[in-house]
């Protein structure tokens, strides 16, 4: 999925099947021709065919079934942090998941849909008491976009200078699976690596999670919250102004894709209205009307450059999504 996109030759959707699943859906929650920008943290990708929002696990898992049964395609969109969507947008379904529920348990198990904002559900976690959760904060993600990817961090304080994932906390996922049944996994079946579960190779969808929190002194949780906070707000250009979708390329062990981009000077290299990072060489930005055009040039133009110049290979980090 993280190569880069070819020209899609998708025969066009049947506008009938999209009318039925249509149909199928809670009229308040669609729209058609929607933009997707505005949903992804980068603000690039052109128009759903169909946009449908699920607030809850149950709306999540109709919607899929729904699309399954007509045969239309469909993405399941989280808080849009990790994706690059094209500028002519996404044929078919897209569902945008914002199912927020969540059941606190006694032992530290929280149960929580897969919609919900991990800054949100890291605060309340806090508030509560339970840690393990807040070494993540400051990183956009669902918590769905948190299981599929293994969400992780490299701790800057000296204690803990170690990469954490989420799979640490991670207890069971309820999810709809391929062939279309709802069940509970465990880590086994998740099978997290680096960047990596089993969700990269079958079209399961999290429906919900479980977490496995640990009872924590919450002076201590926004101590790291704070440091966290301050590392990440000095080394990575800020979301609100300067919307990317992190790390553009796959790391390299042992050098740094960044650093690769740094040493050759591309900082501030421009296509267009994306750019590389001023302070960080593996983060692109968009300056205000970057399409995904601009950035597909300027992933190529870092990738040839790295290539030829010191024989390394830059794989994207981030997902294509749509009609390229
Ligand atoms: C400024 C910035 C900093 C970042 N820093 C980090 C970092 O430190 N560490 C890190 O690991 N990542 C980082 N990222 C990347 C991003 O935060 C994570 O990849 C995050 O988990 C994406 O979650 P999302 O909800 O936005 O997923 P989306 O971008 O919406 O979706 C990503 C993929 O997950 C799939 N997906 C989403 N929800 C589900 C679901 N319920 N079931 C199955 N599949 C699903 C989507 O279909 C898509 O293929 C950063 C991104 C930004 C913009």
């Amino acid at each position: 999925m993280s190569k880069l996109p070819s020209p899609s030759n998708a025969p066009p959707i049947d506008p009938a099947a999209l009318d039925r699943v249509a149909a199928a859906l809670d009229p308040a929650r669609l729209s058609r021709n929607t933009p997707l920008a505005p949903f992804t943290t980068f603000r690039i990708g052109g128009p759903a065919d169909l946009l449908f929002e699920a607030d809850s696990a149950d709306a999540l898992a109709t919607a899929i079934a729904v699309a399954r049964e007509v045969g239309v395609p469909f993405f399941v969109l989280g808080l849009g942090a990790n994706v690059l969507i094209a500028d002519k947008g996404i044929r078919g379904l897209v569902i945008r998941n914002t199912a927020q529920h969540a059941v606190w348990h006694d032992d530290g198990k929280v149960w929580v849909e897969s919609g919900t904002i991990m800054q949100k559900l890291i605060l309340e976690a806090v508030r509560r008491g339970w840690s393990g959760l807040e070494h993540y904060v400051g990183i956009p993600s669902s918590v769905g976009g948190a299981i599929w990817q293994n969400l992780h961090f490299l701790s800057p304080a000296p204690e803990r200078e170690r990469t954490m994932f989420i799979a640490e906390v991670f207890h069971t996922a309820d999810i709809l699976s391929e062939e279309g049944e709802r069940k509970t996994v465990d880590k086994d079946y998740v099978n997290f690596g680096y960047d990596d579960t089993v969700f990269h190779h079958r079209a399961d969808i999290v429906l919900a999670t479980t977490f496995q929190l640990e009872k924590g002194d919450p002076f201590v949780m926004h101590r790291i919250m704070q440091e966290n906070l301050s590392w990440r707000g000095g080394k990575h250009p800020w979301l609100d102004w300067h919307p990317s979708a992190g790390s553009i390329f796959k790391k390299i062990e042992g050098v740094g894709a960044g650093r690769l981009v740094d040493s050759l000077g591309l900082k501030g290299y421009r296509v267009g209205d994306a750019q590389i990072s001023h302070i960080h060489a593996n983060i692109m930005v968009n300056l205000g009307s970057a399409t995904s055009a601009d950035v597909i040039a300027l992933v190529k133009h870092a990738q040839k450059e790295v290539k030829e110049k010191l024989g390394h290979e830059l794989e994207p980090e981030i997902n294509f999504v749509g009609e390229y």
